[in-house]
């Protein structure tokens, strides 16, 4: 039975993601996966060795190490629970068309960290050419998930080889893993322009691998950010309007062939709820801190609205949590959704966890998600847990999507709740409540209660269990 929406934001929800009334069924499946963080400095001593092989063959060194515990809640993913989450795509996905990256690759304090590690200055080019390998290989890692396929990947804020939100645009981290993005997208989909704005700023258009007439636009939008600053040279501030120019013309000329597009993007529209709330501003008014810049932010959201009518899709990241943020026009009608997918790092408390959406493949609008999770990261940890409850299925045993599997629609969306965007955005004051922290564990599996005798768990055969948390 299909869940009543009991709000106006729930009906907009509905529209916009799923088809909850008579369902043709999905045509089409593609997973999205955001903000790894990956932490090549887990185990000490590591990156040493990673730091003088190629990227390529980073796997084959971690899986020489010796068992070890994945990264618990507080820290950043490392490399058990990277390719334990690799692994869970690859399950989860098999039968979909793509993936979709959305950005933040890098391990949160990346720079200092491998100064440190690796005994160098900050800024020094073993320092450099370490955030651009790291990337390389989280890129290649996702893409081994879905093998042959398409794995388009954005940037966020720690994509950078100079600092948090302080990517150089035209500089070398750009260029370092233009060729990987382009590789993983599809050489042969990505657009003629794709050399250019990649290297320009961490931004590009491919062609949809499935869609006929769809374009996923696939933005840079850290530098538009607030909190975005050009710390290692070049000019950020013409980069970012470039992009924004990019953006405009791009939109034009796919509405003028009669065509649609995907927004894919790292950071949400609208307010920042985490700064706001923890903002000491005087008044309220000044407390609002928004994601964007304003001039960036009026930009944005007006382009969307005015293309709203062949934007069938938007995908961001950053915030670690499930949730999504609609765009008002100045009636108050819901023009366009941002669906916002959890992280796969657990530094901000939330469980692991990545999405996958079924799709019209005629006409490109998403119609239903699902949010595969992490259910017993507890139980992957170093210290010793007794009489805890395990997980007792192999990942290979959660349960699998069923594409146009009846489930109440937008539930993953509703219970972490969302928030709103006025067209008008200037004042982006409009906002639902605030998005509750995704933070609270997920229910432990039911223990064996008349299974066979169960070995010894240790941290080094605990089994991880992706499942799908809306079963
Ligand atoms: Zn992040």
């Amino acid at each position: 039975m299909r869940a009543k929406p009991a709000t106006p934001i729930l009906v907009a929800i509905a529209l916009a993601f799923m088809s909850c009334g008579a369902a043709a069924e999905p045509s089409g499946r593609f997973a999205l996966v955001s903000d790894v963080h990956f932490d090549p400095f887990d185990p000490e001593g590591i990156a040493t060795v990673l730091a003088t092989t190629d990227a390529r063959d980073w796997a084959e060194r971690f899986a020489a190490l010796p068992p070890a515990p994945a990264a618990q809640y507080g820290k950043d993913t490392n490399h058990v629970l990277l390719f334990s989450a690799v692994e869970a795509i690859a399950a989860h996905a098999a039968d979909a068309d793509f993936a979709i990256v959305g950005g933040d690759l890098l391990a949160h304090d990346f720079e200092e960290d491998a100064a440190k590690a690796l005994g160098v200055p900050v800024g020094s080019a073993a320092q450099l050419d370490f955030a651009e390998r790291t990337t390389i290989f989280v890129a290649d890692a996702l893409g081994t998930a879905l093998p042959g396929k398409p794995v388009i990947v954005a940037l966020g804020n720690n994509d950078s080889d100079c600092g948090d939100y302080e990517i150089v645009p035209g500089g070398g981290y750009l260029a370092a893993t233009r060729e990987t993005v382009r590789r993983l997208a599809g050489s042969d989909l990505v657009a003629p322009d794709f050399d250019a704005t990649y290297a320009a700023g961490g931004y590009y258009a491919v062609r949809h691998p499935t869609v006929p007439g769809a374009l996923i636009v696939v933005l840079n939008d850290v530098l538009w950010s607030e909190r975005y600053q050009n710390a290692c040279g070049g000019d950020g501030l013409a980069a970012a309007r470039a992009e924004m120019e990019w953006l405009a013309a791009t939109l034009a000329a796919q509405k003028a062939a009669g065509g649609t597009v995907w927004l894919v993007h790292h950071i949400p529209w609208g307010i920042d709820g985490y700064a706001t709330t923890h903002s000491k501003a005087e008044t309220c008014p000044e407390r609002v801190v928004p994601f964007l810049k304003d001039e960036f932010s009026e930009a944005f959201i007006g382009l969307v609205g005015d293309y709203a009518g062949i934007v069938s899709a938007s995908f961001s990241g950053h915030m670690h949590f499930d949730d999504y943020r609609l765009l008002l026009d100045a009636a108050g009608t819901p023009v366009e959704a941002d669906k916002v997918v959890p992280a796969i790092s657990p530094i901000f408390g939330q469980n692991p966890g990545f999405q996958m959406f079924a799709y019209d493949a005629a006409t490109g609008m998403p119609r239903d998600f699902a949010t595969i999770g992490l259910a017993n990261l507890p139980d992957l940890s170093p210290r010793p847990t007794g009489a805890r409850t395990m997980c007792s299925r192999p990942p290979t045993a959660c349960p699998p999507i069923r594409p146009g599997r009846s489930r109440p629609c937008g539930t993953a969306s509703a219970r972490a709740g969302g928030s709103t965007t006025p067209i008008s955005a200037a004042t982006m004051s409009a906002m639902a409540p605030s998005p509750r922290r995704a933070s609270r564990p997920m229910p432990a599996p039911s223990p064996f209660s008349t299974g066979p005798p169960t070995p010894p768990v240790t941290a080094a055969n605990r089994p991880p269990c992706w499942r799908d948390i809306c079963m």
